[in-house]
């Protein structure tokens, strides 16, 4: 019997019995690691198990698509390195029209300095961007940004521009995936998923189209990874952060269709970029609270994230988000009311998002004071680990708000973990369990 690519409500004689590996959630951690092992392992039987009846049904689905390489911590910047070589050179790493889907724009990412302050931290993170070997990442003064980038105005007195930075379509990198995962087979629509697990070792799940046995499992199910992981009685160490984007129909005309992505100044770091022919799309990560969550988990208004998933999600979306992000931007860039962001088309054909970003929590993710005492913070690292214990379990997860920028190098790394292969660049073993702190490893848009 042929085996076929996607499964849909399989029959008992279609489902798998065994693999290789099972990978549970379709999202670009999963889809990636599907891939990577194909590439390290030829012909590897995969079965990638997603809920939902389509790939990249989390929180790609609310980004903004966009990669660059500027991370001042050496294993960031170190996954960004593989993962700008995979987009830029798709159809080597990813097969024959790869490049045509993903559409891979390379304009560059602004980082704009309204204040003198702002600026003097600019060109420090230049200068450590380039004593780690990125020289590529420039400091502009304002000069140089009304030369390049006259559109912003005169409000921008400096910027940290990175180059190689981009967009990219993020399903069609997802699918091209899992069409060069060629041995692998995807369960859609899949239900609850439980991990078995016997002796300490990992033996497969049980699905609701019957059990499948495998000596490795992966877990990338984003916010939804801890559902898999209690199955088992196991948690994993995360925070969720409800974060909104929105893509607008109508730019203004100054805003060219080949400007970069734009990153506005804290405290109000909206970030921007021209979207399809006429429109934009927006983000910005404010610090988050919910009424709606004190009900039902009992938080208060001092917590910024939650353990367990919300669903659905979009009840989380703040309907004065667009409004208010635009408002911010008009301010910072001086536009009067009808002009810049502050023209009330951008207000017409929203479309406004939610997705999470997935976080370390704070059991991994603290530095260790010269008194002695645990310090937590916002780590932006991944977990891309074996999991502790439990032989042939593996998850690649917190991915925060990059997850889809770094998937290459995220699917190298945990296929090379499940292979017992050593690792592209020894830095990526920070991206352990056990790596509580690394340097540079601190929030930065
Ligand atoms: C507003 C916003 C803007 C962003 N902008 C960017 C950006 O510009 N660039 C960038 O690189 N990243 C960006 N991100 C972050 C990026 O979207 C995430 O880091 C990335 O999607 C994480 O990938 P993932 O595969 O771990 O999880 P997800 O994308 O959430 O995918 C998880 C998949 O697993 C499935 N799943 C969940 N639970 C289970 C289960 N129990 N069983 C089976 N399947 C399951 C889900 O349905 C989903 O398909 C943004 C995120 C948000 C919210």
């Amino acid at each position: 019997m042929t085996r076929s690519k996607f499964l849909l409500n399989p029959s008992p004689d279609e489902m798998p019995r065994t693999a290789d590996v099972v990978i549970i959630g379709g999202g670009p951690a999963g889809t990636s690691a599907a891939w990577a092992l194909e590439r390290l392992s030829p012909g590897i039987q995969i079965l990638l198990i997603e809920k939902t009846e389509r790939l990249g049904a989390g929180s790609s689905l609310a980004s903004l698509e966009a990669f660059r390489s500027c991370w001042p911590a050496v294993c960031l910047a170190k996954q960004m390195e593989f993962s700008l070589e995979v987009f830029l050179h798709a159809d080597d790493y990813l097969g024959a029209d790869a490049a045509q889907s993903l559409d891979v724009r390379q304009r560059g990412y602004l980082f704009g300095a309204f204040s003198q302050q702002h600026a003097t931290t600019l060109q420090n993170d230049v200068k450590r961007l380039h004593q780690i070997g990125l020289s590529h990442i420039e400091y502009l003064d304002a000069d140089e940004v009304r030369y390049r980038f006259g559109w912003l105005g005169d409000r921008v007195i400096g910027a940290k521009f990175d180059p190689m930075a981009g967009w990219l379509d993020s399903n069609a990198l997802i699918h091209a995936y899992v069409r060069s995962a060629r041995s692998t087979q995807v369960l859609l629509n899949a239900g609850v998923v439980d991990l078995c697990i016997d002796g300490g070792r990992v033996s497969g799940v049980n699905t609701p189209f019957g059990t499948v046995s495998a000596p490795s499992v992966i877990v990338t199910g984003g916010a939804g990874a801890n559902d898999t992981m209690l199955s088992a009685g196991l948690t994993l160490p995360l925070l969720l952060r409800p974060r909104q984007s929105f893509t607008t129909g109508w730019r203004h005309e100054s805003f060219p269709d080949d400007a970069p992505m734009v990153i506005a100044a804290p405290p109000f770091p909206t970030h921007l970029r021209p979207e399809a022919r006429t429109g934009a799309i927006f983000g910005w990560e404010y610090t988050w609270h919910n009424k709606k969550l004190d009900a039902v988990y009992g938080t208060s208004d001092t917590t910024d994230a939650i353990r367990t998933p919300f669903y659905p999600l979009q009840q989380l979306k703040d309907p004065r988000f667009p409004s208010l992000a635009l408002l911010r931007l008009a301010r910072q860039f001086g536009h009067r009311d009808g002009e810049g962001f502050a023209d009330p088309r951008y207000l017409r054909s929203i479309s406004h998002n939610i997705g999470y970003y997935v976080h370390r929590d704070y059991s991994a993710a603290y530095f260790t004071t010269t008194d002695g005492r645990q310090q937590p913070y916002d780590s932006e690292r991944a977990i891309i680990d074996a999991y502790p214990g439990i032989d042939g379990l593996f998850v690649s997860v917190a991915h925060v708000g990059h997850g889809i920028m770094s998937s290459p190098s995220a699917g190298d790394t945990i296929a090379s973990k499940v292979l017992g292969k050593p690792l592209r660049h020894p830095s990526l073993a920070d991206f352990g369990f056990d790596v509580p702190y690394v340097d540079y490893d601190m929030a930065v848009i």
